[in-house]
């Protein structure tokens, strides 16, 4: 049985992190469908699920490659934009975020300084604000 599998799943992509992110979507929305009694989030998980058993056994495997790193790329955005917006609040109460006027570049400046002319790093025009 094992090396019927493993002669079944030789030139096959198999499971990568992609795999695993749409197995966990499809438990969760089975998981939600039961709690909020939305059938819709039912048919949700077994498009999840087919997705997953197709690429696992599908032997184009660039094309599986391309989707597992647009993934990656996609999940590293996220956790990068969370990062970002944690140390955003936790610096808030000593820094200040303002937007240069003129190409929008978030600029941080230390609080409690009155008023500064603050200069612009990437386009050097100057504006004056309060801490
Ligand atoms: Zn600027």
């Amino acid at each position: 049985m094992r090396q019927k599998f493993e002669k079944f799943m030789q030139g096959r992509y198999g499971i990568d992190h992609f795999s695993r992110f749409l197995l966990v979507g499809a438990l969760v929305c089975v998981l939600l469908s039961g709690l909020l009694r939305a059938s819709a989030l039912n048919y949700v998980s077994w498009i999840l699920l087919i997705w997953m058993y197709y690429r696992m056994f599908s032997k184009n495997i660039r094309k599986r490659c391309e989707e597992e790193r647009m993934y990656m790329d996609t999940k590293e955005k996220v956790v990068r934009f969370c990062k970002g917006e944690k140390s955003v609040i936790s610096d808030s109460k000593t820094h200040k975020i303002y937007r240069c006027p003129h190409c929008r570049q978030k600029i941080r400046v230390p609080r409690g300084k009155g008023k500064i002319e603050i200069t612009c790093p990437s386009c050097r025009s100057k504006f004056i604000k309060r801490t």
